[in-house]
């Protein structure tokens, strides 16, 4: 096996895997297929979270602001 042929499978694989469209929290790293676009602070970064940290975040804080709901693609229905 030549090392173009491995840097190709690793590169077939990289893909294959983000297919799957799994992404972890920002805050927590709790792998979701859901997650909430938002500024938790005074930085204004957008950070995409899961459900749980986007309530604990959103609530009580001067600096919350919403930017979108982003949903894994993808995902076929069994026949
Ligand atoms: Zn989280």
């Amino acid at each position: 096996m030549t090392l173009k042929t491995l840097q190709t499978t690793l590169t077939y694989q990289r893909q294959k895997n983000s297919s799957m469209q799994l992404k972890p929290c920002d805050n927590c790293q709790a792998i979701v297929n859901i997650r909430y676009r938002i500024q938790q602070d005074e930085s204004q970064k957008w950070r995409l979270v899961c459900p749980d940290c986007w309530t604990l975040l959103s609530g009580d804080n001067p600096y919350y602001r919403y930017g979108g709901t982003w949903k894994a693609r993808g995902t076929k229905k069994p026949p």
